[in-house]
């Protein structure tokens, strides 16, 4: 796939690996991402990657079809932030992508909607593509606020910067409740859910069709990934534990590629 094609990939898959790998394993891990995934005619496949690793992705990976990101970003451009990276410096390593707003983030380290709204735009600046996780605790699901949850938080970033900054940004839709619980959300709910997410992206850009791409996230697996990926508005999927796996990744990243057409 061309570096234009990319742009134009039809499914997005991606890697977040969390804080896991070591410098040996995600060797072998890349390498095998390599040999099973490069070459995909309509899929986008990206590997976030833990910060130390950006170097060590980008010699392995550049030049293949394979992107590599980060899993955050500061909302700074530089100065006295101790522990922060900023969009530039990933920049450096020729990171294209970021996730914003994971829940594991949000919970463990207090991040607020306009927070992650900043940063969405910071990426946004430096020309790499947010993808921005939004999704409902189990509480919310069951009490029925599942929209207006997801609804403030793409509302945050739509009132502080207008919703033409999603073209070309990803949105992730990851109930909490599905995280690494390997209870996966149902097609039918994952239909909802996003069906509401590209609706109300559609209707605040004057009902002119988004080129943002809407993935699903939460114990996603080679088995449920075709029925997943098949559902109206899923464009991919943002895959945790099965990304540390080159064989599981590759039987979701080959689900999204007969998915499409
Ligand atoms: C995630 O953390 O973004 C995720 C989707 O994890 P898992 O696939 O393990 O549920």
């Amino acid at each position: 796939m061309s570096p234009d094609m990319k742009k134009t990939a039809q499914k997005f898959v991606i890697a977040n690996w969390k804080m896991h790998g070591n410098f040996e394993q995600n060797q072998a891990l890349l390498n095998a991402y390599v040999s099973k995934l490069n070459g995909l005619k309509d899929t986008q496949v990206v590997v976030c990657v833990p910060y130390p690793y950006l170097a060590q992705a980008q010699s392995l990976l550049q030049g293949t079809d394979i992107a590599w990101g980060a899993q955050n970003l500061a909302k700074n451009e530089n100065g006295p932030f101790t522990g922060e990276v900023s969009a530039q410096m990933l920049r450096d390593f020729g990171c294209e992508y970021v996730i914003l707003g994971h829940s594991e983030r949000a919970t463990a380290y207090c991040e607020s909607d306009e927070n992650i709204a900043q940063k969405f735009m910071v990426a946004k600046q430096h020309g790499i593509t947010p993808i921005l996780c939004v999704g409902e605790t189990l509480i919310e699901r069951e009490a029925g606020v599942m929209e207006l949850k997801v609804g403030k938080q793409l509302d945050t970033i739509i009132d502080l910067y207008g919703a033409d900054v999603f073209n070309d940004a990803i949105v992730s839709y990851e109930p909490i409740w599905a995280i690494g619980t390997g209870l996966a959300a149902s097609p039918e709910q994952a239909k909802a859910m996003h069906k509401f997410i590209f609706d109300k992206l559609t209707q605040a850009n004057g009902a002119q069709k988004n080129s943002v791409k809407i993935l699903y996230g939460g114990s996603v697996n080679p088995q449920n990934a075709l029925q997943l990926f098949a559902v109206e508005n899923i464009d991919g999927g943002l895959i945790g534990k099965c990304s540390l796996s080159a064989q599981e990744f590759e039987g979701i990243c080959q689900a999204a590629e007969s998915s499409v057409g």
